[in-house]
């Protein structure tokens, strides 16, 4: 069992940074509304991930564990339309076969936690009263150290954490409801708090993507009968620095796809100055039956099955957008 996750574990696991998406994507699956962050040494020594969402019940332990068990998908028509960000359920069983994983949870309605090893070769799962308030905490201790050559595949310190920095960075855009902080060797680096106004909501973008960007950048939001598409853009980022302010959520999924950045950078061209580079963050929500999730087990890529219908809305509300702004 444990080389068949590991094997798992190279699509899913490849650096820590992969490893902090997947456990917060399930903290967001569980509803948590704040998610407390720890790494240490880059997190090659240590991951440890508390949320305060559903949590786990001692019966349904075990099975979090356990390849392909996912509490998420039950009816094969549920992959037609996903709206969790984790389905595959092969996140922590491939993780737990790479490192040493703990998962100490208590749902509401159970008096005691209680907390999950997985160990030895066959990956049995031990299972112990703990402490624990409503909630998760999952612990990933000494990524890879039975992978030698992936371990060896690991860059500096401070490499591996700007990766995981990135990664919380372009979770908080996505979600202003939720209250992150991220420590790194037990000093505090983020701490958002939930932003539930438009004007707490650019506090905090102003805090990832530079005060620079949120004062230049124009609010838009424009909606159809089932394509909804919101966001900030802003121009005058030249300097090039700025020109990574480009972040673009599905059904608050970060994406990268050709199609939409097409469609993007057709109406920029068209606006922009030479020389100059736009700088985005933009919300598209549709009806989850019109985009597949399932292509990618990293979950970068989607398929619209509407991809022209699409791609129109996008420039359509863009143009209108940068046309009214005068940008
Ligand atoms: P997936 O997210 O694809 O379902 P995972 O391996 O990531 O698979 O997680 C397996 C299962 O463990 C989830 O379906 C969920 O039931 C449970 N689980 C994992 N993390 C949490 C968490 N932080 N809070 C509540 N339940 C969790
Ligand atoms: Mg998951």
């Amino acid at each position: 069992a444990r080389l068949a996750n590991q094997i798992a574990a190279g699509e899913v696991v490849e650096r820590p940074a992969s490893v902090v998406k997947e456990l917060v994507e399930n903290s967001l699956d569980a509803g948590a509304t704040r998610i407390d962050i720890e790494i240490e040494q880059g997190g090659a020594k240590c991951i440890r991930i508390k949320d305060n969402g559903s949590g786990v019940n001692k019966e349904q332990l075990t099975l979090a564990l356990s390849r392909h068990a996912t509490s998420k998908i039950s009816h094969l028509d549920d992959l037609e339309a996903i709206v969790s960000l984790g389905f595959r359920g092969e996140a922590l069983a491939s993780v737990s076969s790479v490192a040493r994983l703990t998962f100490t949870s208590k749902p509401a309605d159970q008096d005691e936690a209680w907390q999950a090893i997985a160990e030895g070769r066959d990956m049995q799962v031990h299972i112990q009263p703990a402490a624990h308030p409503q909630g998760t905490t999952v612990e990933v201790l000494d990524l890879f150290f039975n992978t030698p050559a992936r371990r060896r595949f690991l860059k500096t310190e401070k490499t591996e954490f700007q990766h995981i920095d990135e990664l919380i960075k372009r979770i908080a855009l996505s979600r202003f409801d939720i209250a992150i902080s991220l420590k790194h060797n037990n000093k505090i680096v983020r701490q958002y708090r939930a932003a539930p106004t438009q004007q707490q909501q650019e506090k905090r973008i102003a805090a990832i993507c530079s005060e620079q960007f949120i004062q230049n950048a124009v609010f838009f939001e424009h909606q159809d009968q089932a394509l909804k598409i919101s966001g900030w853009v802003s121009d005058r980022l030249s300097p090039r620095p700025l020109a990574d302010v480009q972040y673009c959520y599905i059904n608050g999924r970060m994406i990268r796809d050709k199609l939409v950045n097409h469609a993007i950078k057709q109406v920029f061209a068209y606006y922009l100055p030479q020389g100059t580079f736009p700088g985005y963050i933009i919300y598209i929500e549709c009806d989850p039956k019109e985009v597949d999730v399932n292509v990618h087990p990293a979950k970068h890529e989607v398929r619209f099955h509407q991809a022209r219908w699409v791609h129109d809305f996008i420039s359509s509300t863009l143009n209108t957008t940068l046309n009214d702004s005068s940008l």
